[in-house]
């Protein structure tokens, strides 16, 4: 029996890549949704063959309660409604994917924890490259130590400013441009395959255009020191495309160049190509895998605590960026 999944906020992502790959699990299937706007609802039925009791709009969104069809909320909202929309789908007591960035700030997402504990219910940050073959090899080669031990790397993820209406650009509503929006890439990158947490960041942050980025920085680059004595060089950007992950150890290297966009990584190392499969969808894995944390009651790889660790490091970025000095960093705080 398959568990029923509900996408909360039918935009880009939800329509381009969530319901597709939900197409392709075999643990969970697109039960609901929950949209403002009656037309996707009618075209989205239509699609997914979603039956008229499995649609909620905003107002509906706490009658899920009482629907045994849904079992998973998936939250695919603009960032500043990501706490409210997890904290009242635990409530309802329902099992919660959340987008990234997780929250606004380090607050909301603890938050956001201690609802779902409260509840009883599962929570999970919709990291697909969690489960992506590409980034689970560069972890692989790195615990392996097989080109030696890592010393530096370079993790950068950066597109061309969004529309200037895109709420990706609004404090309010993104929560801080880029570095919310991409940074986080930037820095599981980094952290994820040394499979170790930074004890310290320096950062600068850079806005040319001050006609789009009137209150988020336009270009944030940072450096992170692990407790093994690696370095990471990190950037995020609204004014220009990277999308990349260097790996340089004691004796030779491997990256992906692209790393993290949804459309696939591509990889190599210095002895030679990198053959790992591309999936067509990433979320597929990535949403199987949370249907057998639900089923199994075993706390989810890409945890709420991990999306709380990332907000706390993008914290300590700003912090650094704007005071231009070193901050310590102790993620048990
Ligand atoms: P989008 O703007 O295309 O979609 C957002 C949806 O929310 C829209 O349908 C909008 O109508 C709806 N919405 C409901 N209430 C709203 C309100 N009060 N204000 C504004 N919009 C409201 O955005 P998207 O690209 O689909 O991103 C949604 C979330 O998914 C974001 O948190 C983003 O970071 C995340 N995302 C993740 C990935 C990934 O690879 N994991 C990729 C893209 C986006």
């Amino acid at each position: 029996e398959k568990l029923g999944i509900a996408l909360v906020g039918l935009g880009n992502y939800s329509t381009n890549q969530l319901a597709p790959a939900l197409q392709e699990t075999q643990g969970c299937y697109l039960a609901g949704i929950v949209t403002g706007s009656p037309d996707k609802a009618k075209t989205w039925a239509e699609k997914y063959s979603i039956p008229a009791k499995n649609i909620y709009n905003y107002q509906t969104f706490d009658q899920i309660r009482n629907n045994p069809d849904i079992d998973i909320i998936y939250v695919v909202l603009p960032n500043f409604l990501h706490a409210e929309y997890t904290i009242r789908a635990a409530q309802a007591g329902k099992h919660v994917i959340c987008e990234k960035p997780m929250a606004m700030n380090a607050a909301e997402a603890r938050q956001m924890i201690m609802a779902c504990e409260k509840a009883g219910v599962q929570l999970s940050v919709g990291y697909r490259l969690y489960f992506e073959p590409h980034h689970l090899e560069m972890r692989r080669l790195a615990a392996g130590k097989e080109f030696g031990g890592v010393k530096v790397i370079e993790s950068g993820l950066g597109f061309t400013v969004p529309g200037p209406g895109s709420w990706r650009l609004d404090k309010k509503i993104g929560g801080g441009g880029a570095i919310m929006d991409l940074g986080v890439y930037a820095i599981q990158g980094a952290r994820r395959t040394l499979n170790e947490d930074p004890i310290s960041v320096t950062a600068q942050a850079y806005t040319f255009d001050k006609v789009h980025f009137k209150d988020v920085h336009e270009t944030v680059f940072w450096q992170f020191e692990f407790p093994n004595g690696a370095l990471a060089h990190c950037s995020t950007t609204y004014s220009s495309y990277v999308d990349r992950l260097y790996v340089t150890c004691e004796r030779g290297w491997f990256k992906l160049d692209p790393s993290y966009n949804a459309t696939g990584a591509q990889g190599i190392t210095s002895r030679g190509a990198m053959n790992v499969p591309s999936p067509r969808y990433q979320q597929v894995a990535q949403l199987d895998a949370f249907a057998q944390s639900v089923l199994t009651k075993q706390k989810p790889e890409a945890s709420g605590e991990e999306g709380w660790k990332d907000m706390k490091l993008i914290g300590a970025i700003l912090e650094a960026a704007e005071t231009g000095r070193k901050v310590a960093i102790d993620l048990r705080a």
